[in-house]
């Protein structure tokens, strides 16, 4: 006799669900998946499906990079599903989708499983009393592709235009469709500043909560452009001509149940614990940016004068300063701090982890707040703004070097982001900047559309 399912599984099945999508992120920043049969989720929560360890070896384009310590024919682990994070996925095509977690076949955690590690900084910062909340901007081109030709923006209408929101009312409304029916909260959907943009504002929740939720997003937005038959393209710069897609991340925090970022003595009402973690959030900005940022092509986005923050400095509602605190006000709403450099090829679950190991590192070991910078930073006289690595193999040098992130990450799971880093910048040597935006048009496609 087989198994009664789990009571969400038999809820789900009663719903006419019929199959789950587990995903897991790999270093390159890619979702991967492997699909079951709803009736055997329960299973797959329980003990995992097969994935090799070589897929964190992948670079971006799919090829496995040949020197990376992973990319070996050996050894195997078990995939997963987080029956908590249980959601649906397409319900009236019968599709859910659950995160997963790869294990040791002797059961124990894989010490390089990127969520593993993220929910690992959450429980250390509980155990600290420290919540650390978060929530994704999520920014895409909308385009149609011809062969050899740029891709074509799919609507007409200016920036943060109601002529472009009426232009695309149909997918505007699909989309928002797909995402109630996958029970994503969101906040605020707008037609972005670049031609055929739109940004999403997803809801804030736990920095599990926040990474899964930008993972389906991308997924139901993936989806519902495709029905249409355009593609979109989350890549950090789609196009040399165009401002970029960011993929900025929102952070709020409380200690004891107490907020950190207002309600203190210091600029723009940060508290001497909040103005911690920002000094620390500052000092490894570097570093955060191999995972912030970490395409080649990530750092052709990182401009001056795009809004995408280039700058080692913090500044109060300053959009050009990297880290950018939103007081509160009148209104009440709370206060939080945006890394405005973040891109969507990030993987979430790593860059929420780093941010909250150097959260809680600022927490443990004070250090000086430079003042806020207001006004455009590149305008300022020369050297009082440290610009932000211009490439990734400078980042990756700071993430090498940082000591917070290692202790963080664990030396093997380091290791291997650093493999992964050097993978990156070896694919892109000698590909002029055009070569590099053609090549990473389309991300998250991998490959681009060359294997369609
Ligand atoms: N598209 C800009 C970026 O690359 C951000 C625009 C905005 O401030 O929302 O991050
Ligand atoms: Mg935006």
């Amino acid at each position: 006799m087989s198994k009664p399912l789990s009571p969400p599984v038999a809820a789900l099945a009663d719903q006419g669900i019929r199959w789950v999508a587990i995903t897991w992120v790999n270093h390159a920043g890619a979702p991967l998946v492997k699909v079951v049969p709803l009736a055997c989720f329960d299973a797959a929560a329980a003990v995992g499906v097969g994935f090799s360890p070589v897929s964190d070896a992948f670079r971006a384009d799919g090829a496995i990079d040949p020197v990376h310590r992973l990319a070996c024919p050996d050894g195997d682990l078990r995939l997963r599903a987080d029956a908590a994070a249980l959601a649906l996925l397409e319900p009236a095509s019968g599709w859910a989708w659950a995160p997963g977690e790869r294990f040791e076949r002797s059961g124990e955690p894989y010490a390089g499983d990127q969520r593993h590690r993220c929910r690992q900084q959450q429980e250390q910062l509980h155990q600290a009393g420290v919540e650390l909340r978060a929530g994704f901007e999520l920014e895409w081109l909308v385009a149609s592709h011809r062969p050899d030709a740029e891709p074509q923006p799919a609507f007409p209408g200016g920036p943060y235009g109601a002529d472009r929101l009426m232009e695309g009312l149909d997918y505007a409304t699909a989309l928002l469709d797909g995402l109630e029916a996958a029970g994503i909260p969101w906040q605020q959907f707008h037609p972005e500043y670049g031609a055929g943009q739109f940004e999403l504002a997803l809801a804030p929740g736990t920095p599990l909560e926040a990474a899964d939720r930008l993972v389906h997003a991308r997924l139901v937005i993936q989806r519902v452009t495709r029905r249409f038959g355009w593609r979109c393209s989350f890549s950090p710069k789609p196009s040399l001509e165009r401002v970029g897609n960011g993929g900025h991340l929102h952070l709020s925090l409380q200690r004891d149940g107490l907020p950190l970022l207002e309600g203190g003595g210091g600029p723009g009402g940060l508290s001497d614990a909040g103005g911690a973690v920002l000094a620390a959030l500052l000092e490894e900005l570097p570093a955060l940016l191999a995972l912030a940022c970490p395409l080649e092509i990530s750092y052709r986005r990182l401009a001056p004068g795009s809004w995408s923050a280039p700058f080692q400095v913090w500044g109060i509602e300053n959009r050009e300063a990297a880290l950018r605190l939103i007081p509160t006000a009148a209104d009440g709403a709370a206060a939080h701090l945006e890394l405005k450099v973040a891109d969507l090829a990030a993987n979430p679950y790593l860059l929420l982890a780093a941010v909250q190991a150097v959260a809680g590192a600022g927490l443990d070991q004070a250090r000086p707040l430079p003042p806020p910078v207001s006004g455009d930073p590149a305008h300022l006289p020369a050297g009082a703004a440290v610009r932000l690595p211009a490439r990734l193999a400078e980042a990756s040098a700071a993430f090498a070097a940082s000591a917070v992130l290692r202790q963080a990450f664990g030396e093997e799971l380091h290791a291997s982001l650093l493999d992964s880093q050097a993978a990156e910048v070896r694919r892109c040597a000698g590909l002029s900047d055009a070569e590099l935006a053609a090549a990473d048009g389309w991300w998250p496609l991998v490959g681009g559309l060359g294997w369609a």
